[in-house]
């Protein structure tokens, strides 16, 4: 006998909560950020097919179905409070969900988070995840802080998501350790929250790595009115991409996307108060370049000559 709706929510997503005023079961949520803070609020949908493979294992489906929302949260500087799930499942298949729970709340308990509601429906394997955190007011981490003389910086390493991608599509090939390296990077990637919230008051701009470093990048620099210069060969890399072909390495570090790491900018005067913040957070940060006067983006190699931009970001419309 198959799984009722409401069973499924039952048995699957409801669990106490400590946090919120109030959970699941009513028609609404309630939260209480504390005094002084802004709610910080973000959707990300994940689709089957265009988001992730059908060979992904459920516990990594609902780990990185929250994490990508975490990540939005992280490039705010906001500290996650609580999420809401909408979930559309063709049956009520209950391996998928007893390992997308456990894979979901794995990463919810880590970050001490709570889910406090959400939609369940019959349709089309599809997963939307609204997170909800907070931040003082005004205090938030914008695209559109960074200015002229600003250093860039990348959390992390970048690229290894894309090579896993390439080997799935049968461009690459990887020994059986640095495969599953590489996959875990694509399946299990680490919202960077800690260093988010470390970098309030010392990062002028932020955004998180979903889409490829160059196309992200590119949303600051616009937003800011600001170009950059990127070194492209200190974009810190993995020891397996760092094996790669230079041409592979350099498609996936700059153009890869689902990297969830933040890249951001901050002023040279507080370059030691990063280093700091981002020890204090466990997450390296490697500076990759200058924010520069005018508009654009520069691509120079260890030399310091120019490198060929032949690389886009990823956009669901066009690809
Ligand atoms: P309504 O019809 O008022 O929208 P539902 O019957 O859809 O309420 O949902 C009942 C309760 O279960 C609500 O509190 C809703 O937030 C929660 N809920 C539904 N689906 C999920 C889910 N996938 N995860 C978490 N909570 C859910
Ligand atoms: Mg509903």
């Amino acid at each position: 006998m198959s799984l009722g709706e409401f069973d499924l929510i039952a048995k699957y997503f409801t669990r106490p909560v400590r946090r919120a005023a109030l959970g699941i079961g009513d028609d609404c949520a309630l939260l209480a950020p504390g005094p002084g803070m802004q709610l910080a609020v973000s959707s990300d949908m994940l689709v089957e097919g265009r988001h992730f493979l059908s060979t992904v294992a459920p516990d990594r489906l609902g780990h990185k179905a929250l994490a990508v929302n975490l990540s939005d949260l992280a490039a705010c500087g906001a500290r996650p409070l609580a999420f809401t799930l909408a979930l559309a499942l063709p049956r009520a298949d209950e391996v998928l969900l007893e390992g997308f729970a456990r894979g979901l709340f794995a990463l919810a308990e880590a970050h001490g988070i709570e889910l406090v509601g959400g939609d369940t429906t019959q349709g089309p394997l599809n997963i939307c995840i609204t997170v909800m955190g907070e931040v003082p007011a005004g205090g938030a981490l914008l695209r559109s802080g960074a200015r002229a003389g600003d250093d860039l910086y990348v959390s992390g390493t970048v690229g290894d998501a894309r090579l896993a991608l390439e080997v799935f599509r049968g461009n690459a090939a990887l020994d059986a350790r640095a495969f599953a390296a590489v996959r875990e990077a694509m399946e299990r990637p680490q919202p960077r929250v800690a260093l988010g919230v470390a970098l309030r008051g010392l990062a002028t701009s932020a955004i998180d790595v979903s889409d490829g470093l160059l196309g992200d990048l590119g949303h600051i620099l616009r937003r800011s009115g600001v170009a950059a210069r990127i070194e492209v060969d200190a974009v810190p890399r993995s020891a397996v991409l760092a094996a790669q072909p230079a041409a592979l390495q350099r498609e996936c570090t700059l153009a890869g996307g689902d990297d969830y790491e933040l890249v951001f900018t901050a002023p040279p005067a507080v370059a030691d108060r990063v280093q700091a913040a981002a020890r204090e957070a466990g997450t390296a940060v490697t500076r990759i370049g200058r924010i520069e006067a005018g508009q654009g983006l520069r691509l120079v190699d260890r030399e310091g000559c120019d490198v060929a931009q032949t690389f886009g970001s990823f956009d669901h419309f066009r690809s």
